[in-house]
């Protein structure tokens, strides 16, 4: 980060350092629905400034537009082999009810994760057997309710849940369809916090997976339906899909021979990438950059499954894919300060106090209306949603920030462009701009807080020229 021109040590109000101009809209990670007129951010058509000024910030706004074509995008992806391919709509992605009913008008079906997401699918209308109920630790309650409904197959995470489901299932006189939730052990190279593969806390170990399978097989009260391996989020290469589909073939290869049971599907979860950023790779952070296609993930999975399973159905779990790139932020900078600081905090020096002290600059500060209770990830997972200055879209952005939540956490910054600290904005930024997120579509909405006795962001769904609360 260039440091400022400012030398005077009490100055308070230097301009921000200016750095390599990048167009305020990013060609590769702009979703579609996002267009710039008369200099301003609009979604599809909606002009995102006035929109911000009549309801106010932080808000989110969904484009029911983008999502279809993302559903279509994916049908047409993964019908590149005469397999049959299912999508279940991975709810916790955004589990708002205004999103769950257009899922289901656009003839998706759903995944679910608890009890809670399970009757939010019900209420949008989704019937039973277009469910599957995922889950690390299940309660009895929610095995009890998924096995009185009859749902398209409940997904095993142990040897413990499997015993107690067909306990329950027994007690209820069901036969509850089941799928095998497998550990195949495959690095999905992706952010720590989102691999479920491996070294995770997700599904069977390969090595209790015979016993799983032979016992799933033999009891009764449960149906054997298939198995499932979803290996993390934002994976941004095919090959861990390919290496996972190869894993669980050799598995079943064995596993259906020696049980006399053939399963009906394939369950490769999620994972389907969206790009975050176009800046190139500089070492930090690759997984914010994908020039993946759905068909290119099918291409993976199918080159695996043909001629050796030709018979089964393939299930996917996409959450991110479809509600990723289908929603922005919008915030307003409410506060900003110029502070004279050391250009590198003392805990990011080494631990005998790294190279010394270097000479203090002035760090440029503007506050949005959106901090770690609007945009957790942001904070928790670092993750860079590439911003905009919703009204000077057209513009160049060149003049270097450091950009803040209103929260009292000292953490509640958002992350600098990739390589940097800093965050770019046009030149004069200042207090009532309004600052636009993107591709805040997933894994935001349902985890908004009131922390710090905020209001949690609102949020409308542009359907058919319509702003529907979320
Ligand atoms: N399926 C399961 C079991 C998951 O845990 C997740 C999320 O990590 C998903 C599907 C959706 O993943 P993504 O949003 O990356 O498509």
């Amino acid at each position: 980060m260039p440091s400022s021109t400012c030398t005077h040590p009490y100055q308070q109000h230097a301009d921000a350092p200016t750095s390599a101009p990048r167009p305020a809209l990013p060609e590769r990670s702009r979703p579609d629905s996002l267009t710039v007129a008369d200099g301003r951010l609009h979604l599809d058509d909606l002009d995102l400034v006035v929109t911000a000024e009549k309801l106010g910030s932080p808000l989110y706004i969904y484009s029911a537009a983008q999502i279809e074509a993302n559903v279509q995008r994916l049908r047409a992806g993964f019908s590149r082999s005469s397999h049959i391919t299912r999508i279940f709509y991975a709810a916790k992605a955004c589990g708002s009810p205004a999103i769950l009913r257009l899922m289901r008008r656009l003839g998706v079906d759903i995944e679910v994760n608890s009890g809670g997401e399970l009757q939010a699918a019900l209420d949008a209308g989704f019937s039973p057997r277009q469910i599957l109920f995922n889950g690390v630790a299940k309660t009895d309650d929610e095995l009890r309710l998924a096995a009185e409904l009859d749902i398209a197959a409940v997904v095993i995470d142990s040897l413990w849940e499997l015993q107690r489901l067909a306990h329950i299932a027994g007690e209820l006189h069901r036969r509850v369809g089941v799928s095998l939730r497998l550990d195949v052990g495959v690095a999905p190279k992706t952010h720590p916090g989102l691999v479920t593969s491996g070294d995770a806390k997700a599904g069977i170990a390969m090595a209790d997976a015979f016993a799983a399978f032979s016992q799933a097989a033999a009891e009764p009260s449960l149906k054997l339906l298939g198995v499932h391996f979803h290996v993390g989020s934002q994976v941004t290469s095919t090959e861990p899909h390919r290496l996972a589909v190869r894993a669980a073939l050799d598995f079943l290869d064995r596993a259906e021979e020696a049980c006399g049971v053939r399963v009906r599907h394939i369950d490769i979860g999620g994972g389907f990438a969206i790009p975050y950023t176009d800046a190139p790779p500089n070492g930090s952070h690759p997984w914010f950059r994908s020039s993946l296609t759905p068909a290119d993930y099918a291409d993976a999975v199918f080159a695996e499954l043909r001629g050796r399973r030709d018979d089964v159905e393939v299930f996917i779990e996409p959450g991110r894919y479809l509600v990723g790139n289908a929603a922005v932020l919008l915030s307003r900078v409410v506060s900003r300060k110029s502070k004279l600081q050391a250009s590198a905090p003392d805990h990011e020096m080494g631990a005998d106090g790294g190279a010394g002290p270097e000479a203090p600059t002035h760090t440029h500060w503007l506050f949005v209306d959106a901090g770690f209770n609007t945009l957790l990830n942001a904070v928790c997972y670092d993750w860079y949603y590439h911003s905009i200055a919703a009204d000077r879209a057209a513009e160049p952005h060149s003049a270097e920030f450091r950009l803040a939540g209103p929260l009292c956490d000292g953490g509640d910054v958002h992350p600098g462009e990739p390589g940097s600290r800093g965050r770019l904005l046009p030149a004069g930024a200042t207090v009532g701009d309004p600052i636009a997120f993107l591709n805040t579509g997933a894994y935001t909405w349902d985890t908004r807080s009131t922390y710090n006795g905020r209001f949690p962001a609102r949020g409308f769904l542009l359907l058919d020229e319509c702003l529907v609360p979320m």
